[in-house]
């Protein structure tokens, strides 16, 4: 299937910005939704640690702070966001199941620094309970393995995560998520 990055309508006032956006949605799968504003913001913050960007879900905007060469990894992993919300509650299941997989197999590692922190934290009662820090680590490692995927980005120091299961999550995306519009 051809990626049609019309599909999703991103709002900006920087024509820059919106050019970069484009040059990674041509990567993507493509996505049906209202449209989504990006724009630049300083000094964003997530509780209490500096974040490079945030997806702000009701509002359809995604703010950014990043150096311009993180930007496509940066984008997919927020865009995936909007993913996420919408993928259902069987579809997020599945992914949870995989990554428990993962655990249960002392799979080390991950494909982006915002879900290594949240795995390096877990504990297994979280896991058990399906607790809040697990499920945003879910939440976290779909997105940052659809950022591995998707931004064109082939090499990253935060990619850590051992090919056998980089592969097996390509397979997942490629079987849950294949195929069809994404909603966002
Ligand atoms: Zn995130």
């Amino acid at each position: 299937m051809n990626a049609d990055p019309r599909r999703l309508k991103i709002l900006c006032v920087s024509a820059s910005l919106r050019q970069k956006a484009g040059n990674v949605l041509v990567r993507m799968p493509p996505f049906a939704g209202n449209p989504i504003r990006l724009e630049t913001a300083r000094g964003l913050r997530d509780r209490s640690r500096a974040v490079h960007a945030g997806a702000f879900l009701r509002e359809r905007r995604i703010a950014f702070d990043c150096a311009a060469r993180e930007f496509p990894r940066i984008f997919a992993h927020e865009l995936f966001h909007f993913v996420w919300l919408r993928a259902g509650n069987a579809r997020r299941r599945s992914f949870e199941r995989l990554l428990e997989g993962e655990r249960r197999a002392g799979a080390r590692g991950e494909l982006g620094w915002s879900a290594e922190w949240r795995k390096r934290e877990l504990a297994d009662t979280d896991v058990r309970a399906r607790g809040r820090r697990w499920r945003e680590y879910c939440c976290e490692s779909f997105c940052d393995t659809a950022a591995w995927l998707y931004s064109g980005t082939a090499r990253h120091e935060e990619f850590t995560l051992a090919a056998r299961w980089r592969e097996r999550r390509a397979r997942w995306f490629e079987r849950h998520l294949g195929g069809r519009a994404l909603p966002v």
